[in-house]
């Protein structure tokens, strides 16, 4: 798949000095796809593949008050984490849980899921764009 944003760039420059300088310990290249964009005062970041997904969760702030965190899943994975007006740190938790390829189940997401607690809990009805 093609992922035309910076982080992306940056992760294959750095993979490919490390293995032109450790040609005897090469290193796959397989980043967790992640965009941030500054649009106005709101940042918007996306870990994973947010397109193609069974359900979504809002498992951290409001879509009213343009700050929010949503779980994607696809299956039974975690696939995707995109989110608008929060820092970086907030997210990491989640690349890391994409990273590992971590269940569904053992999510926050699931948990919110589960408890019927998130208010805009559906089928997939938009996907977010590459930005
Ligand atoms: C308007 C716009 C907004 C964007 N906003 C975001 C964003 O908010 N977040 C995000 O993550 N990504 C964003 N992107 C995407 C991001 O900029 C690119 O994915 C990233 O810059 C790609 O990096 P790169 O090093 O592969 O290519 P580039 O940054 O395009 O660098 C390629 C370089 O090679 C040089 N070059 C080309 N041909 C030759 C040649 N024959 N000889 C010598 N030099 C050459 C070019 O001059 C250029 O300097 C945006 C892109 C655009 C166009």
């Amino acid at each position: 798949m093609r992922v035309e944003h910076r982080t992306n760039a940056a992760e294959q420059a750095l993979t490919v000095a490390h293995n032109l300088l450790h040609p005897d310990r090469p290193r796959a290249f397989a980043p967790v796809p992640y965009f941030w964009t500054d649009q106005y005062d709101v940042r918007l970041q996306a870990y994973g593949h947010p397109r193609g997904h069974d359900e979504h969760v809002v498992v951290e702030g409001d879509l009213t008050q343009g700050r929010f965190l949503v779980a994607y899943r696809t299956g039974d994975r975690l696939s995707a984490v995109p989110a608008a007006g929060l820092p970086p740190r907030t997210l990491r938790p989640w690349r890391e849980a994409l990273a590992t390829d971590t269940p569904w189940t053992a999510t926050a997401a699931a948990t919110a899921s589960a408890r019927s607690v998130a208010p805009h809990t559906t089928a997939p009805a938009t996907h977010m764009e590459d930005a």
